[in-house]
């Protein structure tokens, strides 16, 4: 019997315990906090990921860990592999943990960057201004997610505005300047590289986020063939080089059709969500057979797929529910603003059968405003 351990217990702990339960596997989840949702499904340890006491009772109960956030501190990740198995690896978390690393990764990879700078103090936050120009977006180099720790600046004169907002945290988890861009749309890769060096990609998805937040996802992304495969390539450069083991996102955002790299998530991702319905084999299924040395599925799809996130409450699942393509996901977890408590994927095997079944159910949920730009790609805008 294997049991795969977890840091972290939010729903994509939860959702990789379920997928791991017709593979006949056990899980153990590590999180700070006793409601974590994955501790509905599998067996959780309650306590500080620093503390090693905890940490070795962890490593002594499990045959593999692998992380279910990527803030986990690099410490502890090293700790742990000195005595168990880890993926992804703790240098390809520690890159992606730091998006002043990450952004250097990429650049040395040939994979297109929006323009970055370190922001050590003020000084350097009007030399960064003055290099890059705005509209630019400072961000906390570390820890930032949904969107968190970022202040957007339309000009130099929101340089005070944004060093009273986020200048406290240079001397913590230090802060990036990047230039902001004006993308038409956003892509992801979800991809995933096995122990052997096997790597496999899912269709290109699109999505669209609200106030920073992912709101809805779209696969495939309606693209062209050239800009799939550039996309798939720096997906694999990257993994390539962090020696990748297991399921990430690359995050990109395209403008006059060329790709430029946001972010690297070192973990399944929300935006692979839909391939638990909509892939012959899911992003969770996948990371757990990579991090187990197993052989990786077919990452084909089957038709169109769209995922719509449930943020703060969920809604009523009735309109997604009547769908032949409807499929619901709520995490268990108790409401609260600017929460990811649940998702659902709608499915249908061509494109103007999905473009009818999230009409229907965007009509029924009241969510018309987040369906329509998916609409809008569908149509060809
Ligand atoms: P995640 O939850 O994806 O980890 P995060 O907090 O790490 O989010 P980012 O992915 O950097 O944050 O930013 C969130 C969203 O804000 C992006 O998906 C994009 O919509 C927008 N955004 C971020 N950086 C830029 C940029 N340089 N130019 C334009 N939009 C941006
Ligand atoms: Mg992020
Ligand atoms: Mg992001």
């Amino acid at each position: 019997m294997t049991t795969v351990g977890i840091l972290g217990g939010g729903q994509l702990a939860r959702m990789l315990a379920l997928a791991g339960a017709p593979l006949g596997l056990r899980f153990l989840v590590m999180d700070t906090v006793a409601d974590a949702c994955a501790g509905q499904f599998a067996p959780l340890l309650v306590g500080d990921y620093r503390d090693e006491s905890a940490l070795a009772e962890f490593a002594s109960k499990v045959d593999v860990v692998t992380f279910d956030f990527e803030n986990v501190p690099a410490t502890s990740a090293e700790w742990l592999a000195a005595r168990v198995p880890v993926f992804p690896n703790p240098s390809a978390l520690a890159v992606a943990q730091d998006r002043l690393a990450e952004k250097t990764l990429f650049r040395e990879l040939g994979i297109p960057v929006p323009e970055f700078m370190d922001v050590p103090d003020r000084l350097a936050l009007d030399a960064a201004i003055a290099a890059i120009g705005t509209p630019c977006i400072l961000k906390t180099r570390r820890l930032g997610y949904d969107g968190k720790g970022q202040f957007r600046l339309k000009s130099s004169a929101d340089a005070d505005a944004a060093w009273q907002a986020l200048g406290a945290q240079a001397a913590t988890v230090g802060l990036i300047l990047e230039a902001f861009v004006p993308f038409e749309r956003e892509l992801s890769v979800v991809a995933v590289r096995g122990r052997g060096g096997e790597f496999r990609a899912w269709p290109l998805t699109e999505n669209w986020h609200v106030d920073g937040v992912l709101s809805a996802s779209l696969a495939p992304a309606q693209v062209d063939a050239a800009l799939h495969h550039t996309a798939i390539a720096h997906a694999r450069a990257l993994a390539e080089r962090l020696d990748y083991v297991g399921v990430f996102a690359l995050e990109l955002f395209c403008r006059d059709g060329v790709l430029s790299a946001n972010e690297l998530a070192p973990r399944v991702h929300n935006s692979g969500h839909w391939t638990i319905e909509g892939a012959e084999t899911s992003q969770f299924h996948n990371h757990l057979r990579a991090v187990l040395g197993l052989p990786l599925g077919d990452t084909g799809m089957r038709g169109h797929a769209c995922m719509l996130n449930w943020i703060g409450a969920m809604p009523d699942a009735g309109p997604v529910l009547r769908e032949a393509g409807g499929h619901w996901h709520d995490y268990g977890k108790q409401p609260r603003d600017g929460r990811k408590v649940g998702h659902a994927t709608l499915r249908s095997d061509s494109g103007a059968g999905l473009m009818a079944v999230l009409a229907r159910a965007g009509e029924g949920l009241g969510r018309q405003a987040q369906v329509a730009p998916v609409l809008d790609a569908l149509r060809g805008r």
